[in-house]
């Protein structure tokens, strides 16, 4: 313990915890100041279609969300946290450089294309290592009995939204001017914001990054314990098993990937489809989705409790697919709906559209401190809702935020701009739901893992982010547009009523399948 110092003081909170929330809330800057323009990008300066953009984005988002199981894995089994952070940053760095680059080149479209398409897949592989592993970290810092965790995943859940305010902020200001060839500026300051993270995290996380005891945590894994030499035994049946779990995602992949409407003849393909004839990508999340799970609770290491702890996180997780699907409209549907259908003018100052993005973690800074006061004024009266009844409340109020909505386009003229009051209302039911819902999701899980598997388990939590993304950018494809009907297994998108209301009865249903489920699962939860 040379230069770590103890962090068992229990009044406030380690001095790691403001490191990662620092490193954090500069990926995450980066992160959404690329997405906040990312979409009106293809649109505007690439000219892309707004269903193949919309393809696209959600392709992106929902490969970002994939690769935190190869992070976590990788750095359960050999790197450790801190490497896997580092080495991730930087490869996020140069994904958004090439954006840069690529928005410098728009008007050579293949060539803006070819940069672009390389930038994305290095953002994807650079925050599969470091989006499971700073969240793991936080978690690290504290003891397993330390009463602190869902305070101190609030704090980091602040983090991530301060970083996600400034983005659209910043970005939008420079980066979506309405001339195309500006987004070069958005993506050069997501590069820049990316770099800063990852040196303020190298400077500081030897001194910082310490438990309660003043030694280092999320290092490499040691080598050759006793556990190790156990594991070697049991490597061969690994591999066996992770050779079955390959072939079983291809097959999905081919299954899911198959069009099946064609197959049986149907001639109404409108609007896209969840699980037959999705496009490769989608299917590939779908079946990784399906199949590394089971991989991982069938490992021999785990014994009766650790496993039922385990299926609880993925019947939670699954849940959660359903809040991610709506919420994360907010980048792609809600765009367009902010930049074409919502009036726009403060005192003859025409607001970016892309500053809606803004609105969400802006209230989510506001309220998370009264989020907090209020858990624990209800514990102290013994009336906090259990951490699953908080997801599930979650859900409901993420479905409340599309009914508000719902009414305030309904009978609108297509083409006619609405008040700003429906969408800031809607950001703001949602920013409540995502207080019950996120930060609780990520100590229940940090809690509930075992230590071994910590980062690999996180990287399961993000599955469910990765097959809602996927979901989000194909459920934007049926936003009305020239007075098309869409047709969602049978429900009818003619405008944006149905529109709203299909994520109305998506989420509501979650919510009130997973709140009668609640009671068992806690009760699993505390008996194991
Ligand atoms: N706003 C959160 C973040 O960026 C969302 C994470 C998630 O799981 N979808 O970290």
């Amino acid at each position: 313990m040379s230069s770590t110092k103890k962090n068992n003081n229990t009044k406030g909170h380690p001095k790691g915890l403001y490191l990662l929330f620092v490193t954090e809330m500069w990926e995450r800057f980066s992160y959404y100041g690329m997405r906040a323009l990312f979409m009106l990008y293809m649109v505007q300066a690439l000219l892309f279609d707004k269903e193949l953009a919309s393809q696209v984005y959600g392709s992106y988002t929902g490969l970002v969300y994939l690769t935190p199981l190869i992070g976590g894995y990788i750095a359960d089994k050999y790197w450790g946290n801190r490497r896997s952070i580092v080495v991730g940053a930087l490869i996020m760095a140069v994904g958004q450089f090439l954006l840069f680059l690529s928005a410098c080149y728009f008007h050579q479209v293949d060539m803006a294309k070819w940069l672009m398409f390389c930038g994305l897949g290095l953002l994807i592989l650079g925050n599969g290592f470091f989006k499971p592993n700073i969240s793991t970290m936080v978690g690290r810092l504290y003891s397993d009995e330390d009463k602190r965790k869902d305070s101190a995943f609030t704090i980091f859940y602040m983090g991530v939204n301060v970083g996600s305010t400034l983005a659209p902020l910043i970005c939008g200001l420079i980066g979506n001017t309405g001339h195309p060839e500006d987004f070069k500026w958005g993506f050069l300051a997501s590069c820049i914001g990316m770099i800063l993270g990852a040196v303020i995290f190298q400077i500081f996380k030897n001194k910082y990054i310490c438990d309660p005891e003043g030694n280092p945590v999320g290092t490499a894994p040691e080598k050759k314990t006793d556990d190790d030499i156990k594991k070697n035994k049991d490597g061969g049946t690994f591999s066996a098993r992770g050779i079955t779990a390959i072939v079983a995602t291809v097959v999905l992949t081919l299954v899911f990937s198959v069009n099946w409407d064609w197959i049986a003849g149907n001639e109404d393909m409108s609007g896209g489809h969840i699980f037959s004839g999705a496009d490769w990508i989608g299917s590939l999340i779908y079946a990784t989705v399906i199949v590394m799970p089971v991989l991982i609770i069938t490992d021999h290491s785990l014994d009766r409790n650790e496993k039922i702890k385990i299926g609880i996180i993925y019947v939670i997780a699954f849940f959660v697919i359903f809040f991610w699907a709506a919420y994360e409209q907010a980048g792609a549907s809600l765009t367009f709906f902010a930049d074409e259908q919502t009036n726009r003018n403060i005192g003859g100052w025409e607001m970016p559209a892309a500053y809606f993005q803004s609105f969400n973690p802006v209230m989510l800074v506001m309220l998370a401190p009264i989020f907090a006061a209020l858990w624990s004024f209800m514990g102290r009266n013994g009336i906090e809702p259990s951490s699953v009844k908080k997801q599930a409340i979650g859900l409901f109020l993420l479905a409340m935020g599309y009914l508000f909505i719902a009414f305030g386009v309904k009978d609108v003229e297509p083409g006619v701009k609405v008040s700003m009051i429906w969408l800031t209302g809607l950001y703001l039911i949602h920013t409540m739901g995502e207080l019950c819902l996120a930060p609780i999701g990520l100590s229940l899980v940090y809690k509930l893992s075992p230590a071994r598997f910590s980062s690999l388990l996180m990287g399961v939590w993000y599955l469910s982010t990765s097959a809602a993304n996927k979901m989000a950018g194909m459920l934007s494809g049926y936003y009305p547009e020239g007075g098309a009907v869409k047709s969602f297994l049978g429900y009818k998108v003619e405008n944006l009523y149905d529109f709203f209301l299909l994520f109305v009865f998506m989420s509501g249903t979650a919510a009130i399948v997973l709140f009668l489920l609640s009671g068992k699962l806690q009760k699993l939860m505390h008996d194991n």
